[in-house]
């Protein structure tokens, strides 16, 4: 299957489909994980930046509900657990006080 040529290493960029190079004849290291080319790169993660930052915002939104939702619920069960604390020292303190 493989050509002579490695014409199925050649890299171009995802975005503007320039050649890269050739990752079988070139540097395979730098070129194997090589998506876009110098022009494409920074406004491609830009992109994804503001993208990720979007979607980070979106994705809290709901979590911080209910991380609110189960705060109130753990200080009304705190509540409570003081209020039982207090009747069980003081029936401890009427046993045995
Ligand atoms: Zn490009």
């Amino acid at each position: 299957m493989a050509s002579t040529n490695y014409e199925y290493a050649n890299k171009f960029c995802r975005r503007c489909n320039k050649y890269l190079g050739n990752y079988m004849t070139g540097d395979y290291y730098k070129l194997i994980r090589l998506k876009y080319c110098d022009d494409c790169r920074p406004v491609v993660q830009n992109e994804q930046k503001r993208f990720s930052k979007k979607n980070l915002h979106k994705a809290r939104k709901p979590l911080c509900a209910a991380l609110l939702e189960r705060a109130i619920i753990t200080e009304e069960e705190n509540k409570l657990l003081r209020q039982k604390n207090k009747i069980l020292a003081a029936e401890v303190e009427r046993l045995y006080g």
